[in-house]
This record gives C-alpha cells, structure tokens and sequence, in this order.
C-alpha cells in the first residue's frame, strides 16, 4: 500500500478575476522508501501540490491519504523543508532543532534524550561545530542544513521540501546535494522535492514527476519517468 495516496484532487484559487484552477484530477502514489521530486516551470502547481501533501492547505476536490489517514492538517509524521529555511531568528540552531524535537518526543522523553535527538540530526546535516549559533551568523547553505536537520529531527515518515536549494550559490548546492543523498540514504527516507532543474530531478530521485499546463494554460496534468539506477 503507497504511503501517500493523491486521489483525483483538484486545487481552485478564488481570484478577483475569477476562479483560478492551479491543479485538475491529479493522481499520485508514493511509496514508502521512495524520493520523487516534482518538476515543471514556473507556476504549473508543484507548490500547490506539495502544500496538500504538507496539509498546509487543503484542496478543492478529491482527497490525500498519508499512511492509512485523510491529510486534513499538517502532521509530524510528514517533515518539510521550505526553500527560505524558516528558522525562528531569535533561536539558535540547536533551539530551532530541539523545538520540534520537543513538540514531537517531549512528552515521552527525558531532556537528555531530547538533546541527544537534536545533536545527531545536527550532526548528520554536519552543523554540529556551529549549532549554537544564531541563524543570522551562518551562511545561508548552513542555514538550510539546519533547515533540514529539523525536518529530519522528528523522524517523518515522509520529507516534502520545496526548492530547497533554490536560493543556493551553485557550489553550495552541489555540496547540499552531496549532503542529502548521504541523509537520505542513511535514513531511508520517503521524499517529495520540488525542483525546477532537472539535474537536479535526475541526480537525487527515483522518479521524477513532471507537471505541465494542459491546453487551457491552467490544469496540471502529469507525466512520470521512472529512473533506472
Ligand atoms: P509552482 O510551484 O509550480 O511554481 P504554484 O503551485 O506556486 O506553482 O502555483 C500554481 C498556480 O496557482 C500559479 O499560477 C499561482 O499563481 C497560482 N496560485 C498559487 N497559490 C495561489 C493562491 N493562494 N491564490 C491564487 N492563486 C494561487
Ligand atoms: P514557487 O516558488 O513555488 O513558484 P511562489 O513564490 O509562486 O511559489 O508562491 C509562494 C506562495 O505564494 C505559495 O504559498 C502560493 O500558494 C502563494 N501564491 C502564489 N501565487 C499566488 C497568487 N497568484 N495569489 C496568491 N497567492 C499566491
């Protein structure tokens, strides 16, 4: 049984030009274990398809499942990594890691046991020599290292990240690219990516889901390829 199950969903905007239909009767099964990133130009609904996942917002028709349960909000077993990292400014790394961690262990975990789960999921992303800092005293690369260790951190079942190298210098996104295999392959992680390049797509994913605008510029239609590794 695929771990999430998109069925038939649709996705209207309301607009002050009118009703905006951003994804139409989009069918989609991911398995467990397994790394997908969603490409497509500019506006062709990979964000708004990574949203439903994500239960940030919630769609129009058809329904998400994610292991066995309607997606109706936005739940631990499902990380995500944003493209801006979103840390809280006024926390260190290490708080911003531990805050989640809390939020998800804290009621059947001791404080040592909690530190300990931030500390490795720093460790993995390699932060841990700069996990006191503040998020304005590291690189943005860094910044999203530990964007992706809080993701981690909770151990979901599932990691939705959209574009998140896409702020990135070139050479930090080869080494970001270099890190999240290695995560990846560690944790055998389930991931969902948005992407807009396609390297990228080919180089971290076992299938890469492209979405296009339909005759009518407006209807995300899809078209899967299957990579052989
Ligand atoms: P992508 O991530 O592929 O660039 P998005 O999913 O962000 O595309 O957007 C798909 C389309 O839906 C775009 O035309 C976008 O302007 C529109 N859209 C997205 N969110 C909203 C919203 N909240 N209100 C109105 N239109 C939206
Ligand atoms: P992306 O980087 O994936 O193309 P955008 O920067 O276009 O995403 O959109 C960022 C956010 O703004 C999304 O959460 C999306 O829902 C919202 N959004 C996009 N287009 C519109 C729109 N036309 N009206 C209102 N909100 C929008």
């Amino acid at each position: 049984k695929p771990l999430v199950q998109v069925q038939d969903v649709g996705m209207r905007f309301e607009t002050k030009n009118g009703t905006f239909v951003a994804l139409r009767d989009i069918n989609l099964n991911i398995s467990e274990g397994e790394v997908i990133t969603l490409i497509g130009h500019s506006g062709c609904g990979k964000s708004t398809l990574l949203n439903l996942i994500a239960g940030l917002t919630l769609p129009s028709s058809g329904v998400l499942i994610c292991n066995g349960r309607e997606i109706a909000g936005p739940g631990p077993e499902r990380g995500v990594v944003f493209q801006n990292h979103s840390l809280l400014p006024w926390l260190s790394c290490f708080e911003n890691v531990m805050l989640g961690v809390e939020r998800v262990f804290g009621a059947q975990e001791g404080k040592a046991k909690l530190k300990e789960r931030t500390r490795a999921a720093l460790e993995m992303v390699h932060m841990d020599h700069a996990m006191h800092k503040m998020p304005h005293e590291i690189s943005g690369g860094m910044k999203q290292r530990v964007g992706i260790a809080r993701a981690f951190a909770i151990e979901p079942k599932i990691l939705l990240m959209d574009e998140p190298f896409g702020a990135l210098d070139a050479l930090t996104r080869a080494s970001l690219q270099d890190e999240l295999i290695g995560v990846m392959q560690k944790t055998g992680a389930t991931v969902v990516m948005v992407t807009h390049d396609v390297d990228e797509a080919v180089l971290l994913s076992d299938r890469v889901v492209m979405m296009t605008n339909g005759p009518a510029a407006t209807i995300g239609e899809i078209l899967e390829v299957k990579l052989e590794k």
